[in-house]
C-alpha cells in the first residue's frame, strides 16, 4: 500500500524489493515468498524478507511483541546483514 506522501520506488528499488520478497523469512526461515519490511520508510535497500508472522504477528512480529526475534536473538540489523550476504554471496 502506497501512502500519498511516500515517493514511488524507482525501477532498481522495485527490482530489489522483488528479490527480497522471493527470499525465505530472515528470522525463522519460513519458505518464501516473504513480505518486505522497511527498517526505515522508503529506504528500500535496507528492507528485510519476513514471513507474515515474524512481520505482523501480534506475538512474534517486529510490529508486535517481537517474541520470536528475542528467542532467536535477531534484530533488524542482524537480519539485514544476513539478507545482504544471501543476496550477494550465497
Ligand atoms: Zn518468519
Ligand atoms: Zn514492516
Amino acid at each position: 500500500m502506497q501512502s500519498k506522501n511516500k515517493p514511488r520506488p524507482t525501477t532498481c528499488e522495485r527490482e530489489h524489493i522483488a528479490l527480497v520478497k522471493q527470499m525465505d523469512c530472515g528470522v525463522c526461515g519460513a519458505a518464501g515468498p516473504s513480505e518486505a519490511h522497511e527498517i526505515e520508510q522508503g529506504a528500500w535497500f535496507t528492507s528485510l524478507p519476513l514471513c507474515a508472522d515474524c512481520h505482523r504477528g501480534s506475538f512474534n512480529g517486529i510490529h508486535g511483541q517481537k517474541r520470536i526475534w528475542t528467542v532467536l536473538k535477531k534484530d533488524e540489523l542482524s537480519v539485514l546483514n544476513d539478507t545482504i550476504r544471501k543476496l550477494m554471496y550465497a
